[in-house]
């Protein structure tokens, strides 16, 4: 079966242009069906979702599925099943309670120096995993121009925010004009600090990443840019021009990958993408927990899960390619950073500790437990 994809159409454009990627993405079972054999429950999954469920993905990121395979880690991302209509019990429509913590539209301000800013509520594709498929579930649309200025104004009159996180939606979807509009009037907020944006637009979206893009976000320094890989077969060379032209405008580059049952559930997997992440300089951040968004539980592991996957990082792959697991908890409680417990015995004298290995360690305590930094109060002033 061939994928059939027009190289140029009537509308102008092609594969390698972003507008085109966007203009053709692939949303219907009939579109689906005609390019894969799919499986009974992808059949129910797609015949469900109108309505109540976004189905969306780049011909792009679909040229990555293996047609033959229900088990492919890309297909899994993209193509609903049916067990998305099931809720387990403690499923939340919205799992973070950012709704209730929402000071203006658009806005969700939970720890005290930073923010979330969702700019728009379209994305490149829509992953069947989305902790936000209660806001993507409705008619794509940015957010207006008045949402936006009560949003920034609510940032001008809050000094504590010294971090924005420009999220959505994906907001590398964007024109890049309308874009800078956000970023500039971010920038012209003297107590923001950083800029930061998150976004998949480098792992679906790769042609999107050119240089009129670059050479804007270049001129809001420091400006980081969070993206998110979750399997190694993502890491495609366009993939990986993309990052790395975001790196040569001196963005630096995390990544949050979601720990997903069945797509990267496998220490091979993690520890393949996350070297290959460092290679492309994006630094693996965080490894998430599933959130418990309703219809997403079939692709959520245990918790022990999570942690025995990080023991069999630490110590075997650089530092720097070890993400923090965390699970950003259910109501809007935050992230919380769990990992496997290193720590065998506490005593005033001594920790015994466990290295990667297994083997024990003693560490030993200094007999003066104070702290202090007598320099502090001359460097801040008392
Ligand atoms: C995740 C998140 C942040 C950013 O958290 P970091 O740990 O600083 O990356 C900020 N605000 C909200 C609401 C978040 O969910």
């Amino acid at each position: 079966m061939s994928l059939a994809l027009p190289v140029l159409d009537e509308d102008g454009g092609g594969f390698e242009d972003w507008r085109w990627q966007l203009r053709h993405r692939i949303t219907t079972k009939e579109e689906i069906g005609a390019r894969l054999p799919l499986t009974d429950e992808e059949s129910a999954g797609l015949d469900a979702a109108p309505g109540q469920f976004r189905v969306a993905v780049t011909p792009y990121y679909f040229s990555l599925i293996d047609r033959e395979q229900p088990a492919c880690p890309v297909r899994m991302q993209v193509i609903p099943r049916a067990r998305e209509l099931v809720n387990e019990p403690g499923d939340l429509v919205d799992p973070l309670g950012e709704d209730s913590h929402s000071p203006a539209t658009g806005i969700f301000h939970r720890y005290p120096d930073r923010c979330l800013l969702l700019a728009l509520d379209r994305c490149a594709i829509y992953c069947r995993h989305c902790n936000r498929r209660r806001l993507v579930g409705r008619e794509e649309s940015p957010i207006t121009r008045s949402d936006l200025e009560q949003a920034l104004d609510y940032i001008r009159r809050t000094p504590a925010i010294r971090d924005v996180l420009i999220s959505g939606g994906d907001p590398l979807t964007l024109s890049t004009s309308r874009l800078e509009e956000i970023v500039a009037a971010l920038r012209a907020i003297p107590h923001v600090e950083i800029v930061r944006i998150g976004s998949r637009v480098p792992v679906v979206l790769p042609m999107r990443v050119d240089d009129e893009l670059c050479a804007m976000l270049k001129k809001y320094h420091p400006l980081y840019i969070n993206t998110h890989f979750n399997h190694p077969k993502e890491l495609t060379p366009r993939a990986r021009a993309a990052c790395e032209k975001l790196a040569d405008a001196g963005i630096p580059l995390g990544n949050q990958t979601v720990l997903l049952r069945g797509v990267n559930s496998s220490a091979r997997v993690l520890r393949k993408l996350f070297t290959e992440l460092l290679r492309c300089r994006v630094r693996p951040y965080y490894l998430f927990q599933g959130d418990v968004a309703a219809g997403t539980s079939h692709l959520r592991t245990s918790v022990e899960t999570g942690i025995a996957l990080m023991q069999e990082l630490r110590g075997y792959i650089s530092g720097l390619a070890i993400p923090h697991l965390v699970i950003d908890t259910p109501g809007g409680m935050g992230k919380v950073a769990i990992g496997p417990d290193a720590v065998v015995a506490r005593g005033p004298d001594k920790w015994t500790l466990r290295n990667y290995e297994g083997k024990l360690v003693d560490y030993p305590q200094p007999a003066d437990k104070d702290a202090t930094c007598a320099y502090d109060e001359i460097y801040f002033g008392a």
